[in-house]
């Protein structure tokens, strides 16, 4: 049976969905184990277990990660050499792909970004050209280090109870002292709402919200949504650069993303094109966006959007 190494990035008490999605793929894949990017708790272990895990791959001593990557790689590349892994599934976070990237260079092996899924020949499905066409990749050599979009695998929206004591092998990655330190850093400020790269649902906004990002807030808030936005929300400052979806922005693949007020240019495909269901509210009839919807509403979006917040709360009462 193959070994596949998932690594975890911060391990916490409960997994969060993208990586239950990793182990899941894994465990569908072969023999899978987790790679602790962080101090991990017993609880975080039999979540991960639950989730699929059957061995634990630690930093001895722990990882001085202090939010910075070559830690991480360095425990990933040894991870690699003492499993002898066939594949390492990490998400398609900025963190991920780089330390796909970084891992690949020392072990001399491929890198497969933005998959949507992996056969048993570790065959790769991904969208390429801004979600136009969709091609199967293979690494050519080395164990293929393949970074996976989020909301791509099905799993039960919780994780199932329980969960297995697997064995934690510990290994020695030397000096890791970093050469760089982070000297300060500021917490967001939590707004309640899921995470936008791993939500089943987005209602996003642009420059046709005209500054205000209220009534695209509410409908998220009605639906249990993230928030998104277009690079021209974003870019005038009627919100923050971290809501930015597209090319240049965070990438989502949820089972509905809402596009209000978002005339659809290429590089905003390019982040939300591969959603499960796009539904476009623009006023403009011709506006790019339609072409890609699967239910489109030619209408003002500030009288759209709070009909259908309104609707959505008494449905659920
Ligand atoms: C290198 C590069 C990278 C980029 N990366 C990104 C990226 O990551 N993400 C991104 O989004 N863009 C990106 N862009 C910018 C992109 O090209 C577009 O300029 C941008 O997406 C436009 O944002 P928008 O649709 O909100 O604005 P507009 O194109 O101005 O569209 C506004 C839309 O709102 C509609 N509208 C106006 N008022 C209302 C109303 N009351 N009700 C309903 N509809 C209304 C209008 O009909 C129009 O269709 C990038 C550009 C470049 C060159």
């Amino acid at each position: 049976m193959m070994k596949i190494l998932v690594y975890i990035h911060a391990p916490a008490g409960t997994p969060s969905k993208g990586q239950r999605e990793l182990l899941a793929l894994a465990a569908r894949l072969g023999d899978a184990s987790a790679v602790l990017g962080g101090p991990a708790d017993d609880a975080a272990l039999a979540g991960l277990g639950a989730a699929g895990a059957t061995a634990f791959y630690a930093a001895a001593g722990g990882l001085d990660a202090d939010g910075l990557i070559a830690p991480a790689v360095s425990l990933l590349e040894a991870a690699v050499r003492a499993s002898g892994a066939s594949a390492v599934l990490l998400p398609n976070s900025v963190e991920g792909r780089e330390i796909a990237a970084r891992t690949a260079v020392r072990l001399d092996a491929g890198v497969i970004t933005d998959a949507i899924d992996v056969d048993a020949e570790l065959t790769v499905t991904k969208p390429v050209l801004a979600g136009s066409w969709t091609v199967k990749a293979q690494a050519t050599r080395g164990p293929a280090l393949i970074t996976l979009k989020a909301n791509s695998i099905e799993v039960p929206e919780a994780t199932p109870a329980g969960g297995t004591t697997a064995p934690v092998h510990e290994l020695e990655i030397g000096d890791t002292a970093p050469a760089a330190r982070i000297t300060a850093t500021a917490p967001h400020t939590a707004t309640g709402r899921p995470e936008l790269s791993e939500a089943r649902f987005v209602v996003a906004g642009g420059r046709g919200v005209d500054g205000d990002f209220g009534p695209v807030e509410d409908l998220a808030d009605a639906l249990g949504a993230a928030v998104g936005a277009s690079r021209a929300a974003t870019d005038a400052g009627w919100i923050d650069h971290s809501a930015q979806v597209g090319q240049t922005g965070t990438t989502v693949s949820p089972q509905l993303y809402i596009s209000a007020g978002i005339s659809g240019a290429i590089q905003q495909k390019a982040g939300m094109q591969t959603a499960k269901t796009i539904i476009a509210i623009n006023k403009d009839p011709d506006a790019p966006v339609f072409e890609i919807a699967d239910l489109g509403i030619v209408g003002d979006l500030a009288t759209v959007l709070p009909q259908a917040a309104a609707e959505i709360r008494q449905r659920k009462g």
